[in-house]
């Protein structure tokens, strides 16, 4: 067999030597060209690199996590080549443009107190759009504000009378506050008193109405899990950076952050339409593994391979090699319906979320995307955004659109929601791994010589849990490759 080698152009001296095996012998050459849309697809094969006997690591998949691990690698001065099997970088963090919007592959916000995400991403340049702090609860046939007293104290303190919760419920989310403040997110995230969120609220005191007329629906809007069985980690760390940050939207949509990590590495070291198949082990410690694309070609690295896929992909890629935990509770899942009004024909011009806090129907939470980015739509129409939580696999897109119109209808008037058009549903099955305790947010990356796993079931399904998740498992490679050097 003969080996290929595969053009890239490498800027580090450390490089080591990865070749290309390929049952048919052909020069491969990719060219990753960030474009100015939102969608990035791969040019024809022209590179004006020419062929370089040098390579990098491995990464497969270009979600936040693969691009934190790519992001890490190039700041080390450190090849490699990222393999993502569809047209875009972003994995779950999409945005597709139809007729002049921009649709958020699922209702997504970017809480800019996230502590990875502020290390790695220009917040200047994401043209960052706040939402209102709080919310509007849909309960008993009127909405209700929750307000946040310390961005919005007159609405906070009008509040402190409605019916979504009694006034110690009020004053306990302020301890609750101080409480997440007073920690670092390292002890957060290795509390030994680590209980269901649900276990947590009860315990901390909250009345029954206030946990389901706005935890259950904002927080079970959060982890796609109404019964609120996440760890009571993963609410301390939202909570504490909801406190500490704002919830807002790029203004070229949520795929802009990771456009923006894509755009920051060099061209070529990302080939998109490129789904790996399996990866191959020698066994031998000293040898890296190789990975085995869909097409058939055989890519091998000698610094290591790094898995950073989401979980059922990963449970494939790495059947027998990881004693993965038992998972007795199945994934995450949501459906978002997308609309659109005149801007005219639509109830608030303030960006606020809506949740359903009647504990009736399926609509979870809603709001008008338009009215937190104009962007998000034409200068003349709103984009009405609606999400509802679980899989719902058994109806089908018009009877779910028909179920939300009318539900909609009670909240807003039928007359005005009569006039929305449908634009777009997403299912997307595997939102977000089951984040029931107890949660290891620290799991060693490195899982077999060679090979380092990261992405959100590793850690904590978050934009930041993706990120920092990868920039663990490119310092573990590294890490044992310079040992490596030593030995
Ligand atoms: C609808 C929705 C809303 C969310 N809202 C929020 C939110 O508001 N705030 C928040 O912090 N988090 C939110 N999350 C969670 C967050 O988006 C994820 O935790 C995070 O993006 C996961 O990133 P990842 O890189 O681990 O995985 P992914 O984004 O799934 O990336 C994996 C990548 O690997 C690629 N891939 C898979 N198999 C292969 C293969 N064999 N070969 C090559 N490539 C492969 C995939 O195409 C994909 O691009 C939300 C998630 C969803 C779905």
């Amino acid at each position: 067999m003969k080996l290929i080698t595969l053009p890239l152009p490498l800027p580090s001296t450390t490089a080591a030597a990865t070749t290309l095996l390929s049952p048919k012998p052909q020069l491969l050459r990719f060219k990753f060209k960030p474009q100015s849309s939102l969608q990035t697809t791969i040019n024809p094969p022209k590179s004006p690199f020419p062929p370089n006997p040098k390579s990098p690591v491995i990464i497969i998949g270009g979600g936040l996590a693969g691009l934190a691990a790519a992001t890490h690698l190039n700041s080390q001065n450190t090849p490699f080549l990222l393999l993502e099997a569809s047209d875009a970088v972003g994995g779950r963090v999409r945005t597709d443009v139809v007729d002049g919007f921009l649709l958020d592959r699922g209702f997504q916000i970017f809480i800019t107190a996230y502590p990875e995400a502020q290390k790695l991403l220009d917040y200047q340049s994401l043209d960052l759009h706040k939402f209102y702090s709080g919310a509007r609860i849909f309960y008993g046939g009127s909405f209700h504000t929750v307000a946040d007293p310390l961005r919005d104290f007159w609405n906070s303190v009008k509040s402190l009378a409605n019916p979504i919760g009694s006034i110690p419920d009020k004053l306990l989310i302020g301890l609750t506050r101080f409480r997440v403040l007073t920690k670092s997110d390292e002890e957060i995230f290795s509390s030994g008193d680590e209980v269901s969120t649900m276990e947590l609220l009860r315990g901390i005191g909250f009345s029954d109405s206030i946990i389901a007329r706005f935890f259950q629906p904002f927080f079970g809007g959060v982890f796609f899990d109404k019964e609120l069985e996440t760890t009571s980690r993963l609410f301390n760390f939202i909570f504490k950076c909801l406190a500490l940050g704002d919830n807002t939207l790029p203004s070229n949509g949520i795929g802009a952050i990771p456009q923006q990590l894509a755009a920051k590495l060099p061209s070529d070291s990302i080939v998109l339409n490129s789904r790996v198949a399996s990866i191959d082990y020698s066994g031998d410690e000293s040898s890296s593994p190789s990975v085995r694309l869909e097409s058939g070609e055989v890519l091998r690295s000698e610094l290591g391979v790094i898995v950073a896929v989401e979980q059922p992909e990963a449970d494939k890629l790495l059947a027998g090699r990881i004693s993965a935990p038992v998972r007795t509770k199945p994934a995450r899942s949501t459906v978002c319906l997308y609309f659109t009004a005149d801007r005219a024909n639509i109830p608030v011009s303030d960006p606020v979320l809506f949740l359903n806090g009647s504990g009736k129907g399926i609509v979870n939470n809603m709001f008008f995307a338009t009215n937190v980015a104009p962007s998000y739509g034409p200068p003349d129409k709103a984009l009405v955004s609606v999400s509802l939580v679980g899989g719902f696999e058994d109806v089908t897109d018009d009877d779910l659109t028909t179920e939300v119109v009318h539900e909609l209808s009670g909240w807003f008037g039928g007359s005005m929601v009569g006039s929305w058009r449908h634009l777009r549903t997403y299912r997307i099955k595997f939102a977000q791994p089951n984040q029931c305790p107890p949660l290891d947010s620290k799991r060693n990356p490195r899982v077999g010589s060679g090979v380092y796993v990261c992405g959100d079931h590793w850690t904590t399904a978050t934009f930041d849990g993706a990120l920092a998740s990868g920039k663990r498992a490119a310092e573990a490679l590294l890490r044992d490759s310079a040992l490596n050097r030593v030995v």
